[in-house]
């Protein structure tokens, strides 16, 4: 069984960059399916408890409920704990040392990596995800994910990511999706960043 996560914030914590009803929604509703409808499928096939999310989606990535619900449990886990209120005062602690290192040997400079990271999250098609992630071999990169396709199932360490869904922004941002990435960025936890990349 796996229970949503306690938000490290409560929902009015990203505003006025993320409105209240938004992370209510998004929280409850959206979030909320996706891990009762997972339950639901493990309950149907014993064989999967027990694994962790990143197990169902490493080793079932050909099963469709597993594409969907496993990894919408864990993209909009990864998307609410990479976000913090107050973000701002923290950007120099949290981008010292390796994490800004590996940005600037990656992409030349932090305000390169966001331009990159924003065209991505704005180019993303329908429903998905922009990401930050690590390669194997330690190289960072900016990836797209459709629908709830992770970066676990290519073998990735994921960094980052923004949920480009527009149940994400719409009560907000309206259709205006390149606003809504432009307010994520007074948001991003750049320790937490620094701590998934070890
Ligand atoms: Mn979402």
């Amino acid at each position: 069984m796996f229970e949503k996560i306690k938000l490290p914030y409560p929902f009015s914590g990203l505003e006025p960059y993320i409105d209240t009803k938004t992370m209510m929604v998004h929280y409850e509703r959206h979030y909320g399916a996706y891990v009762d409808n997972l339950n639901k499928y493990i309950a149907e096939n014993p064989a999967l408890a027990g694994l962790s999310l990143e197990d169902l989606l490493r080793n079932y990535p050909d099963d469709e409920q597993i594409r969907h619900n496993a990894g919408g449990v864990f993209n909009h886990e990864f998307f609410f704990t990479g976000m913090r209120p107050g973000a701002r005062s923290q950007i120099i602690i949290g981008l010292s040392g390796k994490l800004l290192q590996s940005i600037n040997r990656d992409f030349g400079s932090l305000e390169e990596m966001k331009n990159q990271f924003s065209a991505a999250a704005n180019g993303v098609f329908g429903s998905g995800y922009a990401w930050l992630v690590a390669y194997p071999n330690k190289k960072l990169a900016i990836i797209t994910t459709e629908n709830q396709d992770t970066p676990i199932q290519m073998g990735l360490k994921p960094l980052l990511c923004i949920d480009v869904w527009e149940h994400a922004y719409y009560l907000k941002h309206l259709n205006l999706r390149a606003d809504y990435v432009r307010d994520f960025w007074y948001l991003v936890d750049w320790v937490r960043v620094a701590e998934r990349l070890g």
